[in-house]
């Protein structure tokens, strides 16, 4: 018999352990699937709350629950989502969250199905008839928004997407335009920056000032830091902001800070003799949005992107741009749009709100449906780091083992869990990727990587990374 009072002992863990325990950290979750099941295996809590770096995750108490068994289903034949396809390749020390997420995936009653894709190779409803309770964590798939490349397929082309091999964006020109001024614009900018690439500028863009930029300061520092570049800021963009500065909020007053004395401030000789020996230039264009894309004149290539001018209505983060019927041409060979990544509904039982793209919840619990739970970027929309996600996580792991606790998940009865969704999956010929399985891809790839000097060599199409994995 399952005795759910027996199993909620006074044991009391770490949230990163729970985290584990449920899987309901920010990057291995695709859709998790938890299952309460009788036969509690117990834990090693030494094992499992030695794990994260703390520089990373807070620590907290909250319960822990040694009876739950987790299922990953992910439609990739490999883990880890935006940490491997998101998080640039220059930023090695922020996929080093792999090794956490590795040994949340090696515990005993964590298992992981790659290769399913929810919606289309099982059904929502077939889930939640397996499973005690169902947490969806799909992120932001296939979304393209407006430009001639979304950033979404490029960051997806440098970091080894199978979907965005083909991409082979021409980089062979001399300016790339970058509609955004988030993270990920910051990313695409110091990419294309690279040395190995022809690029000589690149334009940020964004539609509003500075004091309305979305990149954090850790980013922007690394923007004005990066070798062999120099700014090139237009001074009049930042007329008044310096005064507008003591109204704001300390991060936001901080970045600004830098963002001025980037811009303005004549730089020191050692920073100096930098820029003077800089081949490349990047700056923020403010007060810009997209208005046309304009072709060279074989019609086939882009030449130039007309922009919009805008003023502001307003103050702060709320400040509004509103068109002043001016526009300007800047020629370009590249565009790319990182105007936001976008969630999607996958399954027309799951209420989705497409105002925000994302799940109706509180809390983590998805609304008019029990038993349902979302997470990652599907539950807050696109905003966050790997840290507030996984802090996002824990909150949606907290209300599924409060419900398990007050009964509103009825774990009384058993459920089937992954044996009768292997049972399906097989019927359709479908055939998951374990955990081990991703381990012989991950073998192949840093071997491959090592033969040309680099940490992996991605596999780069599903059909090898099935062969791999199957072999
Ligand atoms: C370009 C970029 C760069 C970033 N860089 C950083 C950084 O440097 N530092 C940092 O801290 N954070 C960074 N982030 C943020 C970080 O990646 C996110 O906070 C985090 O990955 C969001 O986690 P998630 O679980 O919501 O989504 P994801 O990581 O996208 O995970 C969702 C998973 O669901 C799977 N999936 C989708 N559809 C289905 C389906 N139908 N069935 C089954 N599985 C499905 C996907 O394949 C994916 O593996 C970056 C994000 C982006 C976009």
């Amino acid at each position: 018999m399952f005795d759910v009072s027996r199993t909620l002992t006074a044991r009391r863990v770490r949230w990163e352990f729970l985290a584990r325990a449920l899987n309901i950290s920010s990057s291995p979750l695709r859709s998790v699937f938890a299952q309460s099941h009788a036969d509690s295996r117990g834990f090693d809590s030494r094992t499992c709350t030695r794990t994260a770096p703390r520089s990373v995750y807070k620590e907290q108490d909250v319960p822990a629950r040694p009876d739950v068994q987790v299922d990953i289903y992910e439609r990739l034949p490999v883990p880890f989502g935006l940490v491997r396809f998101g998080v640039a390749p220059d930023h090695p020390e922020v996929k080093n969250v792999i090794n956490t997420f590795t040994q949340t995936a090696k515990q005993s009653r964590c298992s992981f199905y790659g290769n399913v894709n929810v919606g289309k190779d099982i059904q929502m409803e077939e889930l939640r008839q397996a499973y005690h309770a169902v947490v969806l964590d799909y992120g932001v798939p296939g979304e393209h928004l407006a430009g001639v490349y979304s950033a979404k397929d490029f960051v997806g082309w440098y970091n080894g997407l199978p979907s965005c091999r083909q991409l082979n964006p021409d980089l062979s020109c001399d300016t790339a335009v970058i509609l955004g001024q988030g993270n990920v614009a910051l990313d695409v900018a110091r990419i294309l920056l690279a040395p190995v690439q022809m690029l000589k500028r690149v334009l940020v863009v964004g539609r509003r000032g500075p004091l309305q930029v979305a990149c954090t300061i850790k980013e922007l520092r690394e923007m004005v830091n990066l070798p062999g570049t120099k700014p090139d800021m237009v001074v009049e963009d930042f007329d008044s902001i310096a005064e507008a500065l003591k109204d704001v909020p300390r991060p936001r007053k901080r970045l600004t800070e830098l963002l001025l004395k980037t811009a303005l401030d004549p730089p020191g000789e050692k920073e100096q003799q930098r820029r003077n020996a800089a081949h490349r230039s990047w700056a923020f264009r403010f007060y810009r949005s997209p208005v046309e894309v304009l072709p060279d004149a074989s019609g086939t290539r882009t030449a130039a992107l007309r922009l919009a001018v805008n003023r502001l209505e307003g103050a702060g983060e709320g400040a509004r741009a509103v068109l002043t019927g001016e526009e300007e041409v800047v020629p370009c060979g590249l565009v790319i749009s990182s105007i936001g990544y976008k969630s999607l509904p996958i399954d027309p039982a799951v209420p989705f709100d497409p105002s925000k793209a994302i799940v109706p919840n509180t809390m983590g619990r998805v609304t008019d449906a029990a038993g349902l739970y979302v997470s990652g970027w599907l539950k807050t929309g696109p905003t966050g780091v790997i840290a507030t996600t996984m802090n996002s996580s824990f909150d949606t792991a907290r209300s599924l083992l409060e419900d398990m606790s007050s009964g509103a998940v009825d774990v009384s009865t058993q459920r089937p869990g992954s044996s009768s969704v292997r049972a399906l999956l097989d019927e359709r010929g479908i055939q998951p990727v374990t955990f081990c399985d991703w381990e012989k891809i991950d073998l192949v790839e840093t071997q491959r990587g090592e033969a040309v000097g680099k940490p992996r060599e991605k596999i780069q199409t599903v059909e090898e990374m099935l062969q791999v994995a199957h072999t």
